[in-house]
């Protein structure tokens, strides 16, 4: 299974290996897909692709540690209001969460399959995009 994270640094934590430990120790795949960290702490959002065991344990393991984590769940909203539906973010965004509905002419916007790459954050003109990390 995958699941996805926001992970908070401490500066202790901030430091440690800990996308090593969790492939090392606990036989994860992780893919961070945005970071926001550094000596003082920090964000991440990764993702993380095995078990649910061994997922249980590797959250675990980041929380005895001082990691702050929390599942990642309305990483990335749309203000509807906002959004013009002028298309700019349909060509840039890699997973086609941004897409033109065929009927309507209107950009949709298909939560499950974002990454939360935060390409479409700085591309949308009225920043319409937001990114809640
Ligand atoms: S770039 Fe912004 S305003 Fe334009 S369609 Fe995308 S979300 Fe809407
Ligand atoms: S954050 Fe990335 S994946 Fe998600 S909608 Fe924006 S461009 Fe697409």
């Amino acid at each position: 299974m995958k699941t996805k994270y926001i992970l908070n640094f401490n500066p202790e934590a901030s430091n440690l290996p800990i996308t090593h430990n969790l492939i090392a120790e606990y036989g994860l795949l992780v893919n961070i897909l945005r970071a926001e960290i550094d000596e003082v702490g920090g964000k991440m959002l990764i993702e993380v692709s095995g078990d649910e065991a061994s997922t249980k344990n590797g959250v675990e393991y980041l929380e005895k540690i001082g990691v702050g984590v929390r599942p990642f769940k309305e990483g990335v909203r749309r203000n509807d209001e906002t959004c013009t539906h002028c298309g700019a973010c349909v060509s840039i965004c890699p997973t086609d969460a941004l897409s033109i509905d065929p009927e309507t002419r209107k950009v949709k916007f298909d939560e499950d399959k974002c990454v939360a790459c935060g390409v479409c954050i700085d591309a949308c003109p009225p920043r319409a995009m937001e990114i809640l990390i």
